[in-house]
């Protein structure tokens, strides 16, 4: 088996007297798709979070691509961090698109800031990701004069615009109309149809049984139980498991 690409070994995290995470153990290989269940409060953001260094443990590590980003040490190497950031794209359940920028100058911002991008070479590839994410027609239009679902797509393609080998995604459909939520869904399943790496949030559960290689259950700050989507969903071993997938199904 080649090195995962994302290893967190016994991961804690704390807020002040509050243990969120008490010892999450979780790799994550090139082109999986996991995907994150558990009922709210379980720390299933906080554990995203922590991937790529929006938050620090408390103890216990995350290694991305064998590299040691974040650990108890409490101190990080900030280029390193930002490196990590290039790599890791996340997505939010709040779109947190700038409000006085068109789409496409949403998807270029990043690039020039982060990535060091000339305007016209980041034009270009905001274009590309925007086409992708379905959004062609749409790219001079400001974020007030989107859907819900479009937002969320002008977000997919900015984060998509930084070519990062792993996705993130906390619930990227949670906030939005039902009816739009098939167009955000659509995007993610084509990006597992191309091979790419990625840990999910989801509360749609049809979905993570669809396209999910592995469904990890989180409850207080555990995994509680991890399988295939056929496993977890149709035969869960722990009570607890049980108890949740019956009252979401
Ligand atoms: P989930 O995503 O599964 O709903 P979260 O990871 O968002 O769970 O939160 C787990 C718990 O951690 C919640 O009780 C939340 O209030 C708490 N929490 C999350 N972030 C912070 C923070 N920055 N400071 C204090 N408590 C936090
Ligand atoms: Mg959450």
């Amino acid at each position: 088996m080649p090195k995962p690409m994302i290893e967190v070994t016994q991961l804690h995290k704390s807020f002040g007297s509050l243990e969120i995470l008490k010892g999450i153990d979780l790799d994550v290989h090139q082109g999986e798709i996991v995907v994150i269940i558990g009922p709210s409060g379980s720390g299933k953001s906080t554990l995203l979070r922590c991937l790529n260094c929006l938050e620090l443990p408390t103890s216990g590590t995350v290694k991305v691509e064998g590299e040691n980003f974040a650990d108890s040490s409490g101190r990080y190497n900030e280029k390193r961090v930002a490196k990590l950031r290039t790599e890791i794209g996340m997505v939010f359940q709040s779109f947190n698109l700038f409000p006085m920028m068109t789409a496409v100058e949403n998807v270029m911002a990043a690039q020039v800031k982060i990535r060091k991008k000339s305007k016209e070479e980041a034009r270009k590839t905001a274009e590309k990701y925007l086409k992708k994410v379905g959004l062609a027609e749409r790219m001079d239009h400001y974020p007030d004069q989107l859907s819900g679902g479009q937002k969320q797509r002008v977000a997919i393609a900015r984060a998509l615009a930084m070519e990062p080998h792993i996705m993130l995604f906390d619930e990227a459909t949670s906030a939005l109309d039902p009816e739009l939520v098939g167009e955000v869904l659509k995007v993610i399943r084509e990006l597992a149809d191309e091979g790419m790496t990625m840990v999910l949030v989801t509360h749609e559960m049809r979905f993570a049984e669809e396209i999910g290689d592995r469904i990890i259950f989180m409850d207080k700050g555990m995994i509680v139980e991890e399988g295939k989507p056929d496993e977890l969903f149709n035969a869960p071993k722990h009570q607890r498991t049980k108890l949740f997938i019956n009252q979401v199904l």
